[in-house]
């Protein structure tokens, strides 16, 4: 995990915003864990039309609970080989603040492998944060700060039901930072 690096004058301050808000609300009350589950069912079955109604389901459970807008969501079998402009686009997923839609794929474009459960959930929930960036926050854009990706965490591991970890980053050329894993990992 890689940050993006600091953008110019004109939204530098929103970035740097999101860089410091570390910390996310969490709903800890399970109900996350149970319609992630529901969504891990569902991969395991392997019907597209299931795996939506479960992502529906998780998405319309953070929405309400950060009282934003609930985003669209469209589950893809594959990566689309085309990907469209002011779409942010990771490995598995990208959202659209425009039409605030949310797409998830289950296979990987070129050996199309089945994402595992703990990376298709990562990804839902990256996609949420930037859900979040937009209509909670407020930001103009949504980046990969650190404090983007600490929120992230915070929300997978609240719907996976397991211990958040304190994120160690270590700074790389051009304003970047990436995670520290073994220092992450041992004070885990
Ligand atoms: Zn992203």
């Amino acid at each position: 995990m890689l940050t993006d690096a600091p953008p110019r004058k004109t939204s530098r301050e929103g970035f740097m915003e999101s860089d410091r808000i570390r910390a996310l609300g969490l709903p800890q009350n399970g109900r996350l864990l149970t319609v992630a589950k529901s969504v891990e069912s569902a991969m395991k079955a392997g019907k597209s039309a299931d795996v939506r109604r479960a992502c529906a389901e998780f998405l319309a459970a953070t929405s309400d609970f950060y009282r934003v807008p609930r985003p669209g969501i469209r589950v893809l079998a594959a990566r689309p080989l085309r990907v469209r402009e002011h779409w942010t686009t990771e490995l598995f997923g990208d959202y659209n603040p425009r039409t605030m839609l949310i797409r998830v794929w289950m296979r990987t474009a070129v050996r199309r492998k089945v994402t595992s459960f703990g990376t298709f959930l990562s990804t839902l929930c990256h996609e949420f944060c930037h859900h979040l960036d937009y209509q909670k926050f407020g930001f103009r854009d949504s980046w990969h700060t650190r404090g983007f990706y600490e929120r992230t965490a915070a929300l997978y591991h609240d719907a996976r039901g397991t211990p958040p970890k304190r994120l160690f980053w270590v700074a790389v050329p051009g304003g970047c930072w990436r995670i520290d894993w073994p220092r992450t990992n041992r004070s885990a």
